[in-house]
């Protein structure tokens, strides 16, 4: 019996596809943005950060690689309507979403400051319900680009389980792995050919995450910077921060035709952190 042969290779290229990339303009968004580009997609990057995302989306031009940046709070749901008006209208469709945008706050719980935690929120829970909201909009069939897609929220291994003095940030981040559960079921019962996923990065070597080691100094859990990257080093079995190239390459997989069939799912990329 004859086999049809697949060409592996280009069921991961993303020539023809268009993507949105939240909070791209630097660290862990940056990287993506770089992947998703090179991979074949059309960028439009969106950050509160102009000047670099500016300079982002005109250095991949220059590589012959198609990238626009546009401003975007996505607190704000009138963002998210022109952001998702934008693309469409840029590049002609809109095929991926990755919902990369977020926060964090470090306090312990009792001394929790509430404007910090209604930040946090906003940005790391509405910013990503919002997203999905206006993409799925636009993805559905007789949406504005109306091909279905592929969404990608970025969570984290504070998504999974708790962290000391990182309250605020494990319920926003528990809360995306959930969301994105609904949005996927919810997406394929109604066939409208969407998936959502969600990637849950372990400490990844941004500006982030030594603000996250710094932190645990400033709040005396830990004598020196070293020591904080020790003491989490120690519960990773590969022993090492990940780099925003792991991230951006389980985007690129997920944003593919070969995942196809992985909607819901939920994809640690965290050196083995939460399988210990
Ligand atoms: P980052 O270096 O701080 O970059 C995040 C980007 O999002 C920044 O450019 C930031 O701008 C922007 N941003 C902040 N608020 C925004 C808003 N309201 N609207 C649009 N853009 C906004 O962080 P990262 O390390 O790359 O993290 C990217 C994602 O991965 C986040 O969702 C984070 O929670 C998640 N994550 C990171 C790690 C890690 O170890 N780095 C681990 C697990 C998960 P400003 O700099 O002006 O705030």
């Amino acid at each position: 019996m004859s086999h049809a042969v697949i060409d592996y290779r280009n069921l991961f290229a993303l020539d023809r596809k268009v993507a949105l990339v939240s909070g791209g303009s630097r660290g862990i968004g940056e990287e993506i943005v770089r992947a998703l580009a090179s991979a074949g997609a059309s960028v439009m990057l969106t950050d509160i950060l102009a000047d670099e995302g500016h300079a982002l989306a005109k250095d991949l031009r220059g590589r012959g690689l198609r990238a626009e940046f546009m401003r975007q709070d996505v607190a704000d749901e009138v963002q998210w309507e022109m952001a998702v008006a934008a693309v469409v209208a840029k590049f002609g469709g809109l095929d991926i979403l990755v919902n990369n945008a977020g926060i964090e706050k470090q306090s312990l719980i009792a001394d929790l400051c509430f404007e910090d935690l209604q930040k946090v929120l906003d940005i790391n829970i509405s910013g990503v319900l919002l997203g999905c909201k206006h993409a799925v909009r636009a993805m559905r069939p007789g949406g504005i680009a109306g091909k279905g897609g592929s969404i990608i929220n970025i969570s984290s291994i504070a998504g999974l389980g708790g962290i000391p003095a990182l309250s605020a940030y494990t319920a926003s981040k528990g809360a995306v792995r959930l969301l994105t559960k609904s949005v996927a079921v919810e997406c394929a019962q109604l066939r409208t050919a969407i998936r959502c996923n969600s990637i849950h990065p372990g400490l990844i070597d941004t500006q982030m995450a030594a603000r996250f080691l710094q932190g645990f100094v400033d709040l005396k859990l830990a004598e020196s910077v070293q020591a904080s990257k020790e003491a989490f080093l120690n519960q990773v079995p590969m022993g090492e921060l990940g780099r925003p190239q792991d991230i951006a390459a389980a985007v690129v997989y997920l944003a593919s035709d070969a995942a196809r069939y992985v909607t819901g799912a939920e994809l640690h990329v965290d050196g083995g952190y939460y399988a210990m």
